[in-house]
């Protein structure tokens, strides 16, 4: 049997890869098994020095495999080319934060000597989303793979020519068995789940975490979980409303909506609300929708029917509740999503709730700070969240009031160097990045012994 892998814009066939039989996995995971300790034994250094000779032919392949991944997931050239590069450039620097993160360190006390060690967990099977097909498998496997784990990637079903194609490069310079591919959907994810593995690194809806914490409960398997989320933007009455809509447009429209921290609520003070609102739809009026391979275009389809009719649901729902509609609206063509904006949204509405991963911004208003933060808190999700504000500090403290793991004050989410990358509340089990992420993917040991001098 095979996954035929269409092009979303087009629905023409990408490629095919061969499903992986269910009856195939325990296979797979023994031959991870086999593999470990040998891995395990080079440290982190050897390990390194290995994965790292991956990052030039990431660069080297930036355009064919860029290419590749737009075809097969639809965000614009640019962005498929951009994600692959980032696979590789700076891979040199992120290993080395990893060499730190699992090297033993000494620890003493007047009457002990104490090595803490971060060891393999052993076997790791690493669950990938279509949205950043190429980031989110590095994402997962780099730090179980230098943890000295061995890996079964399973890519998304939507994306796995780009999965495949991430698993080949590396294995030009790793040990065989050592990271190995499983194709398929929710059956071959519940197959390896069930395996005999030891630790599930998983990034994907929040409905499909809940599966597996519960697959992975009678065994006490490790489980890492990455979820969705209902990022919330706010707006304070002092932000440069240029500076907040364009932020709004960037992050409610990239990669059609489809990404983790899209802006999925906006919040705005009454006092500014017109400006802003106006200055979004503005935006949003002015993206180029099309096939991600055209010149130009800086929005392309939904992954697919499913994501598209769920985004048309909610939208239709909406405007039938009393949604204003500044731009766009629930029209579609094939998998394309006209790119909208809603104002006069009520709270409650199911796409202030759920989340909705498609190119729509929803905004609402508010008259006080506490009424803006009780609002962006009332959700169960909590991966991002963003404040604009004129005021640092004080938009700094609305900010830090935000119940999300990443909070960003006038820009996005992400952290410095070294951050790691937290959903809180239901939008994450664990996390990955940073040294304090990447030792999730290890086994903290203590060896203590007498000091001889004490
Ligand atoms: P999904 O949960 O449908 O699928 C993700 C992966 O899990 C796929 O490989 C799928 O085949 C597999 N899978 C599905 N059900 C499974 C099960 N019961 N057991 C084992 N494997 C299973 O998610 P998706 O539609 O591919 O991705 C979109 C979701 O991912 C959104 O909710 C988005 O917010 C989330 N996401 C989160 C982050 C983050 O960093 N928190 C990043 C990217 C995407």
């Amino acid at each position: 049997m095979q996954i035929t892998s269409l092009d979303p814009a087009t629905l023409d066939v990408v490629g095919s890869v061969p499903v992986t039989p269910v009856d195939a996995v325990a296979e797979l995971v023994a031959r991870a098994r086999a593999a470990q300790p040998a891995w395990e034994a080079l440290g982190p250094r050897g390990r390194a020095d290995l994965i790292v000779q991956a990052g030039p032919r990431f660069l080297e392949r930036a355009d064919e495999l860029g290419l590749l991944l737009s075809r097969e997931q639809g965000k614009p050239l640019a962005e498929g080319v951009g994600e692959v590069r980032s696979c590789g450039g700076g891979l040199a620097e992120e290993l080395d934060e990893m060499v730190r993160a699992f090297s033993p360190e000494q620890l003493v006390d007047a009457r002990t000597n104490t090595e803490l060690r971060h060891d393999p967990l052993g076997v790791c099977a690493a669950i990938t989303p279509w949205n950043f097909p190429i980031s989110m498998c590095a994402w997962m496997v780099l730090p179980a793979l230098m943890a000295g784990n061995t890996v079964l990637l399973k890519p998304s079903e939507e994306t796995p020519l780009i999965g495949q194609a991430y698993v080949d490069v590396l294995n030009e310079f790793l040990p065989a068995g050592v990271l190995q591919v499983v194709h398929g959907a929710d059956d071959q994810g519940k197959a390896l789940v069930a395996a005999d593995v030891d630790l599930i690194a998983f990034t994907g809806s929040r409905a499909a975490g809940a599966h597996i914490l519960q697959a992975g409960a009678p065994n006490l398997k490790r489980v890492i979980l990455e979820l969705g989320g209902k990022d919330p933007l706010v707006v304070l009455e002092d932000a440069d409303v240029a500076a907040a809509a364009k932020f709004a447009v960037r992050n409610s429209f990239r990669n059609a909506g489809q990404v983790c921290v899209s802006t999925e609520r906006i919040y705005v003070h009454e006092d500014i609300a017109e400006a802003f609102e106006a200055a979004v739809a503005e935006g949003a009026r002015g993206l180029v929708q099309g096939r991600g391979t055209d010149e130009g275009v800086n929005v392309g389809p939904m992954v697919n029917a499913r994501q598209r009719d769920h985004v048309l649901a909610q939208l239709d729902q909406a405007v039938a509740d009393g949604a204003r509609v500044l731009a766009g609206g629930a029209g579609h063509h094939g998998n394309f999503v006209v790119p909208t904006v809603l104002a006069g949204l009520n709270h409650g509405m199911a796409i202030m709730q759920e989340e909705t991963f498609g190119p729509v911004a929803c905004i609402a208003r508010f008259e006080s700070d506490d009424e803006a933060v009780r609002l962006a808190n009332d959700s169960p999700y909590g991966l991002g969240a963003v404040v604009f504000g004129g005021d640092e500090e004080r938009a700094g403290a609305v900010a830090r009031r935000i119940r999300a793991g990443m909070v960003g004050v006038n820009r996005g989410v992400g952290g410095a160097q070294g951050s790691p990358w937290v959903g809180a509340k239901q939008s994450g089990f664990g996390y990955h990045g940073g040294i304090s992420g990447h030792r999730q993917f290890a086994q903290a040991r203590i060896v203590s012994s007498r000091r001889q001098d004490a």
